[in-house]
């Protein structure tokens, strides 16, 4: 039954920090019926003003006794530690998380949500839900609908990452790295005229684990535990909006025409692709969007049934602040906190 009537007590974990800001901007666009926030900092932020709608608020520190004033959500995007600690004492209070780091994403008991791909899993929460890395919310909103219709047998992504996916401190690099004596926050060469093959930390197996990311990641998501994929994931200067190549193949015949009017008829998609015209998905133009754009899509004729696409989204709002807001408004459509 729905409790149209509610109103919602909303904590912003993080809200200082460069996703923090986009989350607190799309709050502010929405009208959702959440009548307090508090926005949660480290100590560093804490005490700092900001304006949300149209009234001032004082960012205030976290601490373990945070959540026991009641809060029914928390969004965090503090990084995985702050989250691995807190996370679980604000879901104790009966408070349901909805967490941008990586801490809790490939925990069997959490549900790992991109509302138009898997909203159905967020009923199975034990209090925490994770959102995932925003290279796969925006790789695997496309491949979800193509996976429906012609079975995945492959896919080889390549990224092109931009820099606000790495905080500020990766904005930083990018917008002062030029200046006389600046030292790099971020990144271990200059980002300015160098694309890094390099994202997160590198792993054993030669990958880095943002590739292991989007492989376990997408796995999960489209609930496909032995999908073959491979992924090569590259931060490039650009401030804003990831890129990807996915190439990708299908148990099934496709007809290309149709296939492309599967993804123009799905929710979240807008398909951009008239190389005629020089129509195809580009960063600058995607940035401020919720939606996730494709184009080039073209067949892969080098394997009986594949296709080749261009998948474009905002990394900050598609691939991290609007998804976990998303979640939220489908927890309170849902009222998922009477059950
Ligand atoms: P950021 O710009 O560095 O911001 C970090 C935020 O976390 C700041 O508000 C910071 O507060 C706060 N914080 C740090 N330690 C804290 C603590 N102990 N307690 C409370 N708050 C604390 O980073 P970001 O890019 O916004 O990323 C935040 C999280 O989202 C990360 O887990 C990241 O992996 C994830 N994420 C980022 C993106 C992206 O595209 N950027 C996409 C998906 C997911 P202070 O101001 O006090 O330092």
């Amino acid at each position: 039954m729905m409790n149209e009537n509610k109103e919602y007590k909303l904590a912003l974990v993080g809200a200082t920090g460069v996703v923090g800001r986009i989350a607190r901007k799309i709050l502010e666009e929405k009208n959702l019926p959440i009548s307090e926030y508090v926005f949660f900092s480290s100590y560093k932020s804490a005490g700092s003003k900001i304006m949300f709608k149209g009234k001032e608020y004082v960012v205030r520190e976290l601490k373990e006794d945070s959540f026991d004033e009641g809060f029914d959500f928390a969004i965090f995007s503090a990084g995985g530690d702050t989250s691995k600690k807190f996370s679980p004492i604000a879901a104790s209070k009966g408070c349901i998380v909805v967490d941008n780091s990586s801490a809790w994403r490939m925990d069997k008991d959490v549900p790992l949500v991109v509302p138009e791909v898997n909203s159905d899993e967020i009923k199975n929460n034990k209090g925490i839900i994770a959102n995932p890395n925003c290279s796969t919310i925006q790789a695997v909103v496309p491949l979800k609908v193509l996976d429906d219709k012609y079975k995945i047998k492959r896919i080889v992504y390549s990224t092109y990452q931009a820099v606000s996916g790495a905080g500020l401190k990766g904005i930083n690099d990018l917008e002062h790295g030029n200046e006389e004596e600046y030292n790099l926050q971020k990144f271990p060469y200059p980002i300015i005229n160098n694309c890094l093959p390099h994202i997160d930390v590198f792993l054993e197996n030669g990958y880095s684990k943002e590739e292991e990311k989007m492989i376990n990641e997408t796995r999960k998501i489209l609930n496909r535990p032995d999908l073959r994929i491979t992924a090569t994931t590259v931060r490039v200067p650009v401030i804003n909006s990831h890129s990807e190549s996915i190439n990708v193949e299908f148990e099934k015949s496709f007809d290309l025409s149709e296939l492309i009017e599967a993804l123009k008829s799905s929710k979240g998609i807008i398909v951009e692709d008239d190389v005629s015209k020089n129509i195809y998905p580009i960063a600058t133009k995607a940035s401020g969007h919720d939606e996730v754009f494709v184009g080039r899509i073209r067949r892969d004729f080098s394997v009986e049934n594949g296709i080749n696409m261009w998948v474009v989204a905002d990394n900050l709002r598609k691939g991290a602040a609007s998804n976990a807001i998303q979640i939220v408004e489908e927890m309170i459509k849902m009222d998922s906190l009477t059950k």
